[in-house]
């Protein structure tokens, strides 16, 4: 029996995981980027950050093991890659603590990246499209940021 054919199991995707690199970004180099989209596009680079919180979110949900709860292992990667210090989901909706995303200088809520995640995560845990806004955020004086999650879709 030879084993030089691609089984795709778990000790390869352990060893795909182990070959991934990953970059750092600051807190201030986020705010100046999102500071920069802004002044070449206005609000339209939100929606730019939504789609790339739809890919890290994508790559995330591809780390959880099959038949693990999906909810409780988003939250400890999306901790662990640095994006919020707590996490916790909830039926509909989820609350975050210390998004890197917050910004106190802005007028508006601004964790757009985050929001993209949050939706991955919840279209992947109910296996049916969610539409995910921000209804608080750190960054206007907030508590917490919070992100309701509507199941109903689209
Ligand atoms: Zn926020």
């Amino acid at each position: 029996m030879t084993d030089n054919y691609y089984v795709p199991n778990a000790t390869n995707k352990i060893n795909e995981m182990s070959k991934m690199k990953f970059v750092k970004l600051s807190d201030k180099e986020l705010k100046e980027i999102a500071t920069f989209y802004q002044g070449v596009m206005a609000t339209a680079y939100e929606g730019l950050f939504y789609r790339e919180g739809r890919v890290i979110g994508d790559g995330i949900l591809e780390m959880i093991p099959r038949d693990s709860d999906i909810l409780e292992k988003a939250a400890k990667l999306i901790k662990a890659r640095g994006w919020v210090d707590e996490v916790s989901f909830e039926e509909d909706k989820a609350i975050v603590k210390g998004s890197i995303e917050v910004n106190e200088e802005s007028a508006a809520h601004t964790c757009h990246r985050l929001c993209g995640i949050i939706a991955s995560v919840y279209e992947k845990a109910e296996g049916s499209i969610v539409d995910v806004k921000e209804t608080r955020c750190e960054s206007l004086g907030d508590d917490h940021c919070e992100f309701d999650v509507d199941k109903r879709g689209f």
